[in-house]
């Protein structure tokens, strides 16, 4: 079965706009994706019909607000094949889910310890591995990115040792669009004992994700890359950490007892909760999941294929670009550089035709670093966008090649 891709267009109100005149091509995906009507009309629903704090109120519209928010968790737990829901945390994004899980490590780590990052990691999945290394005396290593964009897995392994804790490393890199063997580096980290967190901020909207499949202890992600609201992502992680793991914010919700002097924890998954929680953007993700997951999941995946292959195609054929990341496993992002042009124009310039790309360093600058490039620019695509897209996207490309010439 192939994808209606103008039936999926056409719930995206955006995507009917104009730049200068010119139809918007959004080739941005990788930074946030666009949201379909359902999503945009679960949220006004809430804020116009059952607007209410939940878990507390002894009325109509908190009880309404209640089920539609933990109903949202139930949601996510099913699409991500998570053994219980109270493993299911909300989160503000990837980036907080991280650092809940890096803070809660810091004070277990100590200076014998080891954690593993790789060099293609979102600053999201260094800095916060290089603060709890700091603050504990653990070691930090990396696993180097080979030329084509891929994780050296035989250096992986030889840094794999009793004294490794933690591995954390990216579903899919954000610059380069490679997909990382998550299966495989958390087997092997696991014949050590280690510890796995799954940076999922860009592998969730790309596949089949089955977090008990993939078997690694942590998998995070953002609501607003996969056609939820922004402010709004998930923490997965496996019940007997989490309940044992230090809190990472402390206040309302997450208690279960208050004295003058001290306090209880309550239950996950209050108890990494604490505060009113963001509800709408979470029954607002909660629908765009039920939505997304209505899609034939192999069809959302060849389509995928489909476009990236294309650009790889129309890439080939043109002279002076350079592409960052040839994986032979790629999706999503699609980066390139070109002999005189720097990204910063090639985006201005693109955008003047009304196509969106992504410059800069995508927050990877080792990555960048590793590549000898300042930045990159970088075309990141989703199940809306079409081939035809891909094919203006390179013709507008050709004629900014021609004026920075
Ligand atoms: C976007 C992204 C993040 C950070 O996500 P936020 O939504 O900004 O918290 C982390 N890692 C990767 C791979 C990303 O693409």
């Amino acid at each position: 079965m192939s994808l209606d891709v103008a039936a999926i267009r056409d719930q995206f109100p955006i995507l009917k706009r104009e730049i200068d005149g010119k139809p918007l091509i959004y080739l941005d995906n990788a930074a946030t994706t666009q949201k379909p009507q359902c999503v945009i009309d679960a949220l006004v629903e809430y804020y116009s019909h059952y607007n209410s704090n939940v878990h507390r109120g002894a009325h109509r519209l908190a009880d309404e607000a209640t089920r539609k928010f933990e109903g949202a968790r139930d949601i996510i737990q099913h699409f991500i094949n998570a053994p219980k829901r109270e493993e299911v945390i909300w989160t503000s994004g990837t980036t907080e889910a991280i650092n809940i899980v890096a803070h809660g490590l810091t004070s277990l780590l100590s200076n014998n310890d080891e954690v593993i990052v790789t060099g293609m990691e979102h600053h999201a999945n260094i800095v916060t591995w290089q603060q709890a290394c700091k603050a504990s005396g653990a070691t930090l290593y990396i696993v180097p990115v080979t030329d084509s964009g891929e994780l050296d897995l035989d250096v992986y392994v030889s840094l794999l040792s009793e004294r490794t804790k933690m591995v954390a490393l990216p579903h899919v890199s954000n610059s380069l669009g490679t997909v990382n063997p998550i299966k495989w580096v958390t087997q092997k980290a696991k014949q050590f004992d280690a510890w796995v967190l799954v940076d999922g901020a860009q592998g969730i909207a790309h596949g089949n994700v089955d977090v008990q499949d993939i078997g690694c202890d942590f998998y995070a992600f953002s609501g607003h890359k996969i056609y939820g609201p922004m402010g709004i992502g998930v923490l997965w992680g496996k019940e007997s950490l989490l309940s044992q793991w230090p809190v990472w914010q402390t206040g309302g919700e997450m208690i279960a007892t208050v004295s003058l002097q001290d306090a209880t924890w309550n239950v996950l998954p209050y108890r990494l909760e604490a505060g009113t929680p963001n509800v709408g953007d979470a029954i607002a993700l909660g629908e765009a999941i039920r939505w997304f997951s209505a899609l034939d999941s192999a069809a959302v995946q060849a389509h995928e294929e489909a476009l990236i292959a294309r650009a790889t195609e129309l890439a080939e054929g043109f002279e002076g670009l350079r592409v960052i990341g040839t994986a032979p496993q790629k999706i999503g992002a699609f980066s390139f550089v070109f002999e005189g042009g720097h990204p910063a124009d090639i985006g201005f310039l693109l955008d003047k035709q009304g196509v969106a790309v992504r410059t800069g360093d995508h927050c990877a600058q080792p990555l960048m670093a590793r590549f000898g490039v300042p930045g990159t620019a970088r075309m990141s695509f989703s199940i809306y966008n079409t081939l035809e897209e891909v094919d203006a996207a390179f013709d507008a490309l050709k004629k900014v090649h021609m004026m920075l010439a």
